[in-house]
């Protein structure tokens, strides 16, 4: 699969010590509503990519005892739905920990998505834009801030 990243060890988009996931693509769709740049990500849109196997992945996962879940993020997973599916599909061949999915999409947008990826256990998504200039929030499902209002994360399985 393509991505843009990946950190063994992260310690700031869970609660729990996560491998990082930075997917590789998104449409800028919080740029596009706020009307200018807005998006935390942007950097890595020219940042190389990586051609990396879903078994590369996971061996590196399940042989870190400090990590004990995965988090799919920035850019946009969604926007590579194939790969998104393929990689949540070989995990859970090997480990069924977390697996959150950080999207800019709102749930009614990708409704379908989430119906499919319901099948697999332990799946939490956080939804919703970033828009500038919103107060930073707990959010308990993370244990973490989100930036805007309107995020919220949500365990879906
Ligand atoms: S969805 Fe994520 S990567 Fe895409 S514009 Fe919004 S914050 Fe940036």
């Amino acid at each position: 699969m393509i991505i843009k990243q990946l950190l063994d060890e992260d310690f700031i988009n869970y609660k729990k010590p996560s491998m990082f996931i930075g997917f590789p693509s998104c449409s800028w769709k919080c740029d596009k509503e706020c009307g200018m740049q807005v998006c935390q990500n942007s950097a890595l849109a020219s940042s190389p990519i990586k051609d990396i196997r879903f078994k590369t992945i996971v061996n590196r996962y399940i042989n870190n005892p400090i990590t004990s879940s995965v988090v799919c993020g920035g850019l946009e997973p969604f926007d590579t739905w194939d790969d998104l599916y393929g990689l949540i599909a070989y995990l859970r061949v090997s480990t069924q920990d977390d697996i959150v999915i950080y999207t800019g999409y709102y749930k009614e947008e990708i409704e379908e998505y989430i119906d499919k990826l319901k099948m697999f256990p332990n799946l939490i998504v956080k939804f919703g834009r970033y828009i500038l200039n919103h107060e930073k929030h707990f959010d308990e499902v993370l244990g973490i801030y989100l930036a805007s209002d309107n995020q919220y994360a949500e365990r879906i399985s």
